[in-house]
């Protein structure tokens, strides 16, 4: 018997075997990476998907109608309800000067503080100035005490230092 040519014929099939198991290792390894990558993008395409949707979600709910802008204007006498300063006050200082007068539409509770922009009693008149200071998480009379603290201070015979 030729044992030496058997022992040669085993050798060449154990690294046969070795090679297939390592051949199915790679195809696997290749597979589960491949469905990872896959699983991963779903996510991300899912993230960007509802961010997406909270986008449009908070800009139907800031959304405010010309209908209904025109509507708050006439109702608060296009007059800055923290401030007091109107269209009406300007254009009988100087004939046209109210036009001059930048007033906005306010959400009284910010839409990021879950306010709407349908619902009328959410919506003032505010001057530019006002809605600036008021930001979204100031309420009119926080704004109305910054505005008398600095009239006082201006008032008062403060040196400045
Ligand atoms: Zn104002």
């Amino acid at each position: 018997m030729d044992f030496n040519h058997l022992n040669n014929n085993n050798y060449i099939f154990g690294m046969l075997i070795i090679g297939i198991i390592l051949l199915l290792i790679l195809v696997i390894y290749l597979i589960s990476r491949n469905y990872k990558n896959k699983r991963d993008y779903t996510r991300f395409r899912q993230s960007v998907y509802d961010e997406k949707t909270a986008e449009k979600e908070v800009a139907g709910r800031r959304r405010i109608t010309p209908k209904m802008k025109q509507y708050i204007l006439e109702r608060d006498n296009y007059t800055c309800q923290i401030c007091g300063i109107s269209k009406g006050f300007l254009d009988d200082l100087y004939d046209g000067l109210g036009d001059y007068l930048l007033l906005e539409i306010d959400h009284v509770n910010s839409v990021a503080n879950g306010g709407t922009g349908s619902d009328e009693d959410n919506l003032q008149v505010l001057c530019w100035r006002c809605n600036r200071t008021k930001g979204r998480d100031r309420t009119n009379q926080e704004v109305k005490q910054l505005i008398d603290y600095g009239v006082e201070y201006l008032e008062s015979d403060n040196d400045m230092v």
